[in-house]
């Protein structure tokens, strides 16, 4: 793995981008640390932060073919873009407690026959004004609703499900899908050999 994978939140799991514009709301929730699996949280500091950010623009940039602004980070928009990421995570959970309306400050132009827009200022502010936007865009589409989260309580790894049905649930067959079948299937063995139920595995 080289630098530019491990500063790419959704490269650095091995998993495709999301379409178009969809792929800044993944990358903002693959930013999140696995602490088991040794990942790193990149909204960790600030440093991360903006490499986290600028790598994730460019890919923004080049899946939806528009320029994209540097947006600068401070340290004090950490807990924000945080929250935030803990927000969105809600959105694909649907443990989403809290219908909040969210303002979006951005310059709308209309060119070539369609609408595009640049989040105004710096910082979280301008971050959460374009995954809004772009998360409008999807929900529209349909593309959200393939959003999802690894059903594995200590990966949550967010891949696009592009199975025909959209019932996939494991970032991966090979590593969550199969460790957590296996403890569910020994589980069961230990419940039958002690004759009770079994104990939570997690
Ligand atoms: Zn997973």
């Amino acid at each position: 793995m080289n630098s530019d994978d491990t500063s790419r939140s959704t490269g650095r799991l091995l998993l495709a981008a999301a379409p178009g514009g969809l792929c800044l709301v993944q990358d903002l929730l693959n930013s999140a640390g696995m602490p088991e699996a040794s990942v790193p949280d990149l909204l960790d500091n600030e440093s991360a932060a903006q490499t986290w950010l600028d790598a994730s623009m460019q890919t923004w940039s080049e899946q939806t073919g528009r320029t994209a602004r540097r947006i600068a980070l401070s340290g004090d928009d950490l807990p924000a873009l945080r929250d935030l990421r803990h927000d969105v995570r809600g959105w694909l959970t649907s443990e989403a407690e809290d219908p909040t309306p969210h303002p979006v400050d951005v310059d709308l132009s209309f060119r070539d026959g369609r609408f595009s827009f640049q989040p105004k200022g710096d910082g979280a502010a301008a971050v959460t004004s374009l995954v809004h936007l772009e998360a409008l865009l999807a929900s529209h589409t349909g593309t959200l609703a393939r959003l999802k989260a690894c059903m594995n309580p200590s990966c949550g790894a967010v891949f696009y499900d592009l199975s025909r049905n959209a019932t996939r649930v494991w970032h991966d067959m090979k590593t969550c899908g199969n460790t957590l079948n296996l403890r569910a299937s020994r589980a069961r063995r230990r419940a039958t050999a002690k004759g009770s139920p079994a104990d939570s595995d997690r």
